[in-house]
């Protein structure tokens, strides 16, 4: 059985490049509701030995009836639900954001165990806001860079711990 992973967290922190990184075969999306489809895609992937099953969320492609917030609530919450492990993506750069806070608040409702990750961490330039990420409250980020490929084999140590 796979360890299903829903990849979570405001737009542009990089949510999409770290499904990219860790995806091999695109799976077919799942379809539950009109006007939210497009928003999560799915993906089998590995990490090491471990086979993954990837939920990506945040798309927003379409325009649905709901708000923006409603809609980026709605997949969230199914992404978790359904997942073994949520990964909550923040940018190291940006330092924390109301909108962050808002995840944060979405993930502490749910039983599902979040790993928190502190995503362009490349260089120094992501210390200070991967420091400021453990104010959210999911203890110390893992610090990564998805586009570079950096702290994959930190993720692979704390994604074992759930196998
Ligand atoms: P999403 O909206 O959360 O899915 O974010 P994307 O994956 O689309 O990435 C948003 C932007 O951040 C893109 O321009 C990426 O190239 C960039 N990005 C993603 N990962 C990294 C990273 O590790 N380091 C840096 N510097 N940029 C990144
Ligand atoms: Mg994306």
């Amino acid at each position: 059985m796979p360890l299903k992973i829903a990849i979570v967290g405001r737009p542009n922190v990089g949510k999409s490049t770290l499904f990219n990184r860790l995806a091999g075969k695109k799976l077919a999306i799942v379809d539950d509701q009109p006007g939210v489809t497009r928003d999560r895609r799915y993906a089998t992937g590995r990490i090491g030995d471990i086979d993954l099953e990837l939920i990506d969320t945040a798309g927003f492609e379409d325009l649905a009836d709901l708000s923006l917030e409603a809609r980026m609530r709605l997949q969230t919450e199914k992404a978790i639900e359904e997942a073994d492990v949520a990964f909550f993506v923040v940018d190291s750069r940006e330092g924390v954001t109301p909108l962050d806070r808002i995840f944060a608040q979405i993930l502490r409702m749910k039983d599902t165990p979040v790993l928190l990750i502190a995503n362009k961490a490349e260089g120094k330039a992501g210390m200070s806001g991967a420091a400021e990420a453990y104010q959210l409250g999911f203890g110390e980020p893992l610090h990564l860079s998805a586009e570079h490929g950096e702290g994959i084999g930190e993720l692979y140590d704390e994604v074992e711990k759930f196998r």
